[in-house]
């Protein structure tokens, strides 16, 4: 028996009856709908499930954080280890005084968004069109209007996957900026505090998140299969008008197509591989490099073995 085949007798045997599958495809958890298998897809349900599954597969095996994949593509010959979705005990919200409260990493943002907004706690309104949970939110430091997940972000509880150790440190002593956070991707985040404003007045703070979700409706299609914008703004610029200004309006391949409404956004019109979006993708970065000299570079995560499926 291979080392592999020895360690997945001993998942098995330790972890039985825990949330692991084999060969699991990726697909439906992602937002972009598409990708091949994980090796390994472990949903663990508590500290102790991760710090055990960890202590398994000691490095052996590299593993890939999924949130709620909504800045993930998979590729479509999959990923060659563990990818990890924290459980539904790492969903919750708990306020800790008035003007703080911790979040479980698996909570989602437009949820959290709205239950602050019913509790008094203003501020964190940017979060009611983000889909994404709030681990992700942190990895990205994700942003809308004029907000950042930084401004408000606090302290972040994580398992460090070196050593199984849990530690709490404060968000000010790393780099969180546009989309980009210096957080190492051994730090697996568990919990965060955040502060938010006190505001009582919850007609008006529902009515700010229903005014953000009108304005992002007209703009986005969110209803589509996509991942959000596609590429970070460059300094200055903005990449949806750096695309439309180099011609890539009507881009698609296969049945992925650059939308109408936003042209940063590529979706799935039902059955693109991940390789059309990727490659939809590169060929919108060589347009516009072409054009205005300037390189996008990628919001989406790309993980996964790298090249193409036989029938594609
Ligand atoms: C319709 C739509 C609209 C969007 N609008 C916006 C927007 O306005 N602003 C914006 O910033 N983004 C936007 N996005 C992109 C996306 O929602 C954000 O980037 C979000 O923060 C990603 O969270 P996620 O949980 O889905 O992350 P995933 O895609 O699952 O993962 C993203 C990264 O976070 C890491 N990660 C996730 N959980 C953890 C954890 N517990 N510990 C450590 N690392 C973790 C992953 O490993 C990965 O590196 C939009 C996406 C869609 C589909």
């Amino acid at each position: 028996m291979d080392s592999k085949n020895r360690m997945y007798k001993k998942l098995q045997s330790l972890l039985l009856n825990r949330k692991i599958f084999y060969n699991l495809n990726l697909a439906s958890y992602t937002w972009l709908k598409t990708g091949g298998k994980a090796d390994i897809f472990f949903i663990p349900e508590d500290v102790n499930d991760l710090r055990k599954f960890l202590k398994i597969i000691n490095r052996n095996l590299s593993f890939y954080i999924l949130g709620a994949g909504s800045n993930t593509l998979f590729r479509d010959l999959g990923f060659d280890g563990a990818v990890i979705k924290l459980g539904k005990k790492f969903d919750y919200i708990k306020f800790i005084s008035n003007k703080e409260f911790r979040v479980g990493a698996a909570t989602n943002c437009i949820k959290l968004a709205r239950f602050l907004a019913k509790n008094c706690a203003a501020g964190l309104e940017f979060f009611s069109g983000i889909p994404g949970s709030i681990g992700g939110a942190i990895k990205m430091n994700a942003g809308a209007y004029g907000n950042e997940t930084s401004n408000f972000l606090i302290k972040v509880k994580f398992l460090d996957s070196k050593d199984g150790s849990v530690k709490e440190i404060l968000a000010k002593d790393y780099i969180m900026k546009y989309r980009h956070t210096s957080f190492p991707d051994e730090y697996i985040f568990l919990e965060a505090t955040f502060k938010y404003i006190e505001d009582k007045n919850i007609s008006e703070n529902l009515k700010r998140i229903n005014e953000l979700i009108l304005q992002r409706e007209s703009t986005q299609p969110i209803k589509e299969k996509t991942s959000g914008s596609t590429f970070k703004n460059p300094r200055h610029k903005k990449a949806w008008e750096l695309i439309q200004d180099s011609g890539c309006k009507n881009y698609k391949l296969g049945n992925a197509h650059l939308s109408q409404i936003h042209s940063n956004f590529i979706i799935n019109r039902g059955g693109a591989t991940s390789n059309d979006i990727e490659k939809l993708g590169e060929k919108i970065i060589d347009k516009v490099q072409k054009k205005s000299g300037i390189k996008l570079l990628w919001e989406i995560k790309i993980i996964g073995r790298k090249g193409k499926c036989q029938n594609d």
